[in-house]
């Protein structure tokens, strides 16, 4: 176990720490105790458009949002092992076999800005926990898209169409891929991903989230 020797190394300069409520935490360990027991496991089957079949880790909470908002900001700390260890194992539990993980692909500005695609960081922890390899190239984003979060379901299908694009079909044509994505709420991004890959010939697609969030019953309601 190279890794996790190497993962304790690190840890006596860089303390791992918990994604949730930064408390300082065993060099191989995903959260605390205390948040691993308020964390919420996604037991259901995430249903996108176009997917063979779909897993989440968690249900997005008000408790994890630092987490995933810090992500989302560029501070990766512990949380793209945490949420890939916990993915990779419902991908086992739920049975999915694929030959390639693609992450959500970022538009090159705001990775720029970021420095990091915390999708791609999580999809390498699933990677080397599956042995599975992963892509984060075949697929760019071609269209600056608005913040989802600030958009209702309807809005966000338009706001995705047409946002990615297939550089290498080659790459991904008969392949089983499983698309990989931080936080997933209506599943547009993960459909529209999907649909890109069957178009350019992917076998089967399915998608797998580190958190699914419900969308607020205020939003449904004003989508009748
Ligand atoms: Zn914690």
């Amino acid at each position: 176990m190279e890794r996790e020797k190497l993962r304790e190394l690190a840890a006596l300069i860089y303390p791992t720490r918990c994604p949730v409520c930064g408390e300082v935490i065993g060099a191989n360990d995903c959260f605390c105790e205390k948040c691993t027991e308020i964390l919420i496991r996604y037991e259901g089957c995430l249903d996108v458009k176009g997917c063979a079949g779909g897993v989440a880790a968690y249900e997005y909470h008000p408790n994890m949002s630092e987490a995933v908002m810090l992500m989302k900001r560029g501070v990766m700390g512990n949380a793209p092992f945490a949420f890939g260890t916990e993915l990779a194992a419902r991908i086992r539990e739920a049975g999915i076999e694929a030959d390639l993980l693609v992450p959500v692909p970022m538009y090159k500005r705001d990775l720029r800005r970021r420095g990091a695609n915390q999708s791609l960081l999580i999809a390498e922890e699933v990677g080397r926990r599956l042995g599975i390899a992963v892509d984060g190239k075949s697929v760019v984003k071609s269209v600056e898209t608005l913040p989802q979060k600030e958009l209702r379901r309807a809005e966000r299908e338009v706001n995705m169409r047409g946002a990615f694009t297939v550089t290498a079909p080659e790459a991904v044509k008969n392949k089983r891929i499983i698309v990989v994505d931080d936080l997933c709420t209506t599943g547009s991004t993960l459909a529209e991903m999907a649909a890109v890959l069957l178009g350019a010939g992917a076998a089967k697609v399915y998608c797998a989230c580190a958190c699914r969030a419900v969308e607020h019953k205020e939003e449904e309601e004003n989508n009748g």
